[in-house]
């Protein structure tokens, strides 16, 4: 190791540190989701995708959520926990995905399908989820759409995702909206057929947020959290992974009999690698940034995440704090 590497390395010791004092201090809980930085992942007390993240806001008994992820995550963690602290370390930190939808846009469609109920991924505002019907995450997105009484579903803002749901929901009409993750997006389908024919005996998980022609050379579809399941019960020995390279950290960690390769190196989230350790410190230490939402707004939000938990859960979420 050189001395630059060395002097980086005790340099995120020290900082580990003083976020694990400042914590206690605090009564925090760092939650963290999958595609943060490796030393991020190091720190937190809760790492998941964005279903498994939701359930654990809601259990946690700190005092303090540091939340380390993108703006609507910690705007949901706000709304399921209204009398906690939460904190968003850095304020930049927004989801390009969750913007391409807004609430005049919304009730627009509404107009058009007034038959149609409303169910929108949680990459969206607390706003945009209180015109909505009912939320879901990557991994209960077609239980959800199931669940749902009428036929035509505005499925909102991702329309990758929808289209997914769609061809697993046949017999529902889903009306698509104009959004996608310009993450996924970037894996194109010449990436894994170049990276297969490097690796012909690795299997390929795709998130359903990647386009369509990207998902049929899938040999499985999944959220993150569900990558980690498939991964640790397959018996393939080398697998391609299609979504965000944060994910490689913990998949390599947790299997080191096993290989990871991504089809591309573009596979980046900006807003996501905006977390440091440095602005973990800094929201613990500053009590930065607070992340509140409006009651009215929450409240209506709150209807549509607490819909979508007790389809994907087995026991009611009774441990929601109410409004
Ligand atoms: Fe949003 Fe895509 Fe980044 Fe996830 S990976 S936070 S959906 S831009």
């Amino acid at each position: 190791m050189n001395s630059i590497q060395d002097k980086e390395k005790k340099y995120l010791e020290a900082l580990k540190k003083k976020i694990q004092r400042l914590k206690k201090q605090r009564n925090a809980v760092i939650i963290v989701h999958n595609y943060q930085r490796d030393e991020v992942q190091d720190i937190a007390d809760i790492s998941g995708d964005s279903l498994a993240l939701s359930r654990a806001a809601v259990r946690t008994d700190a005092d303090v959520i540091v939340f380390c992820g993108v703006y609507f995550m910690a705007e949901t963690a706000a709304i399921l926990n209204p009398k906690k602290t939460v904190l968003l370390p850095v304020i930049e930190s927004g989801c390009p995905l969750a913007d391409m939808v807004n609430t005049d846009k919304l009730l627009e469609k509404r107009k058009q399908y007034p038959k149609a109920a409303v169910v929108c991924y949680v990459n969206s505002s607390a706003a945009v989820k209180a015109q909505s019907d009912i939320c879901c995450t990557s991994s209960n997105a077609i239980e959800v759409v199931k669940s749902v009484a009428n036929k035509q579903i505005i499925f909102i803002p991702d329309k990758n995702l929808g289209r997914y749901v769609q061809a697993n929901v046949p017999d529902k009409e889903i009306i698509l909206w104009e959004g996608f993750c310009p993450t996924h997006i970037r894996l194109q389908e010449q990436d894994v057929l170049n990276m297969k024919t490097q690796h012909p005996e690795a299997e390929f998980i795709a998130h359903p947020e990647c386009q369509p022609q990207v998902l049929a050379l899938a040999d499985h579809i999944c959220s993150t959290g569900g990558m980690f399941k498939y991964v640790k019960n397959s018996t393939a020995k080398e697998f391609i992974i299609g979504t965000e390279s944060g994910m490689l950290y913990k998949l390599r960690r947790d299997n080191p009999d096993k290989n990871f390769f991504m089809p591309t190196l573009h596979l980046v989230c900006p807003s996501m690698k905006l977390t440091t350790l440095g602005w973990v410190a800094h929201a613990l230490e500053a009590n930065e940034h607070v992340i509140t939402v409006q009651p009215e707004i929450a409240k209506k939000a709150l209807i549509s995440i607490k819909k979508m938990l007790e389809v994907s859960e087995e026991s009611p979420v009774a441990a929601i704090a109410g409004y």
